[in-house]
């Protein structure tokens, strides 16, 4: 069975903030605000496994009320989603994604992305697409007040091959 998901995700850019996308801490004057480390491509690529699933959200199982997970890498966040889909046995097939920022200039940083969350995710970076856009100087996005993300993954279930009940041959 292969299924798919879909995840957006938007956040604040700020003053005094570290700007962290895709696991990778790109330099800029600002950084996008939140609970964790804000990495608005990570969670957006969360939440798309999670609705892969069919397992609710980041925002069920890492509610930005839990102060054990304040400031939390959004690579943990990941892993952790990642271990849900293993225990359900689900197995990643592929994830593609799209930044949509005014600024800073994504391109230059998109190899070291894909490579960071091949690694987090142990699948080869070549299952992993992100693109980038700007918002055409438009709305809030264009006015630098933010960054977006989406994301669509696809999954499949991996149908075990002696199941628990079939009667074993010794
Ligand atoms: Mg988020």
């Amino acid at each position: 069975m292969v299924r798919s998901g879909i995840g957006y995700d938007i956040h604040r850019l700020v003053e005094g903030r570290k700007l962290v996308l895709g696991g990778v801490a790109i330099p800029h004057p600002r950084g996008l605000d939140g609970h964790s480390d804000a990495d608005v491509l990570t969670h957006a690529i969360a939440d798309a496994l999670l609705g892969a699933a069919g397992d609710r959200d980041i925002g069920h199982h890492f509610p930005n009320s839990d102060e054990s997970i304040k400031g939390i890498d959004s690579q943990e966040i990941l892993r952790r989603v990642q271990a849900i889909l293993t225990g359900k046995s689900f197995a990643i097939v592929n994830i593609d994604s799209s930044l949509i920022a005014e600024e800073p200039k994504i391109g230059p940083h998109i190899s070291a992305m894909r490579e960071r969350l091949s690694q987090t995710l142990n699948i080869p970076p070549d299952r992993i697409g992100i693109k980038a856009t700007t918002n055409e100087g438009l709305g809030f996005i264009g006015r630098g007040e933010g960054i977006a993300a989406m994301a669509i993954a696809t999954v499949e279930k991996l149908e075990p091959r002696f199941p628990a009940d079939a009667p074993r041959i010794a």
